[in-house]
């Protein structure tokens, strides 16, 4: 495993971290929690030592399978990050709603501290600001209380807006989005951290499974080396100096191994470096829906991430009217039925113009 300073903290991470959101469902299902940590506990043995879980994962079961793994490992042997936000701090966002939480995930995870503590997704500068005035000074009680040790922030935001927020110097790190469609974006964000000394963590760095699922588009990646494009795409992430750890989720052992392998010998490179190397290759794209379901609570029951996924097919060049009835087997009949309310727009993580999209899917494959 290949090992990196997570910023200007003395701890050494390595480059590949475990997502804990790919658990095996149908054990999740099944109740066999145990049996789901197994893969953890493989991963520790390949040379992970960061895991990140959250609330709700893995229908509100990661924390406690990751829990069960950490459980039968030395405290000292990996790094632990969990997160919160508005959403998940239930009540008026009191300073015992924020405890409540945070005691609940230290317990489904049998630590008593969390190395890492998340300020949970933030989608834009205005919901930063909020989050900050309404948590914040939870999160430092909770620091100084010795429950949590590092104040970190999750977000999708763009990479002039994660500069801006970066620049609050409130945060020991941050963990973002980040791939070989959309790092002409967000590049900005991780250099602008990395110059504050904060530790960079990537996730969806496959860009929700368009990356391996378009091999023929994505194949430039894997030039001069022996990976598959999902590796190749994993490599191409976790060999930006400015990223310390590159987020991906296991469901079996042989997802660890795979994973593990992308960053042998490992070259670190500048982003800027990386950016002249792939400037005239393949395509970067900043406007593909990732699949994240973030909007899925649409008033019409529209089915949103089906359709995006059906337009993604039109931005890659090929049939979206197939994607829809084929492989999906949907009607487009639905895409009709927005009401143009904007909720979905307002959670989209990529910040998609979906109600123009449905139209023009309603205009188009009828
Ligand atoms: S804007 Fe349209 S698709 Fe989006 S949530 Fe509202 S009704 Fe659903
Ligand atoms: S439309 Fe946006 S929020 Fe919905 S699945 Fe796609 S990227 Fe996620």
């Amino acid at each position: 495993m290949f090992y990196k300073q997570y910023g200007d903290t003395d701890m050494k991470v390595s480059a590949i971290g475990m997502g804990c959101m790919r658990y095996n469902m149908e054990d999740v299902n099944a109740g066999n929690l145990s049996k789901c940590a197994e893969v953890a506990l493989y991963a520790h043995e390949k040379g992970i030592n960061y895991f990140d879980t959250a609330p709700f994962y893995c229908d509100d079961k990661s924390e406690t399978i990751t829990g069960i793994a950490l459980s039968q490992l030395p405290r000292d042997s990996y790094y632990i990050s969990s997160k919160t936000n508005l959403g998940t701090v239930g009540g008026k966002h009191t300073a015992a709603d924020f405890r409540k939480r945070l005691e609940t995930t230290l317990q489904r995870l049998n630590v008593e501290y969390l190395d890492f503590y998340h300020l949970w997704c933030v989608l834009s500068l205005e919901s930063f600001e909020e989050s900050l005035d309404a948590l914040y000074g939870f999160f430092e009680q909770a620091k100084a209380d010795g429950l949590i040790r590092n104040i970190v922030f999750s977000s999708h935001m763009q990479g002039d807006e994660l500069e801006a927020a970066v620049n609050r110097n409130l945060f020991k790190g941050m963990l973002i989005g980040y791939n070989a469609l959309n790092y002409r974006f967000r590049q900005k964000g991780i250099e602008a951290a990395h110059k504050k000394g904060m530790g960079v963590v990537v996730m969806n760095p496959l860009g929700g499974g368009l990356i391996p699922g378009n091999p023929d588009v994505f194949r430039y990646l894997t030039e001069g080396t022996d990976l598959n494009v999902a590796q190749a795409a994993l490599r191409f992430v976790a060999s930006h100096k400015e990223i310390t750890i590159t987020l991906n989720g296991f469901t079996t052992n042989q997802h660890v191994d795979e994973a593990c392998k992308s960053v042998e010998n490992l070259i670190e490179k500048p982003a800027k470096e990386l950016l002249m190397e792939y400037e005239n290759k393949g395509i970067a794209l900043n406007n593909l829906c990732t699949g994240c379901a973030y909007c899925k609570n649409c008033p019409q029951d529209i089915d949103i991430p089906k359709f995006m996924d059906a337009y993604n097919q039109k931005i890659l060049g090929n049939d979206m009217k197939s994607r829809i009835k084929h492989h999906w087997n949907i009607s487009a009949n639905k895409a009709a039925d927005c009401i143009k309310c904007g909720n979905c727009e307002a959670q989209c993580t990529q910040h998609l113009p979906i109600i123009d999209r449905l139209e023009e899917i309603a205009a188009t494959c009828i």
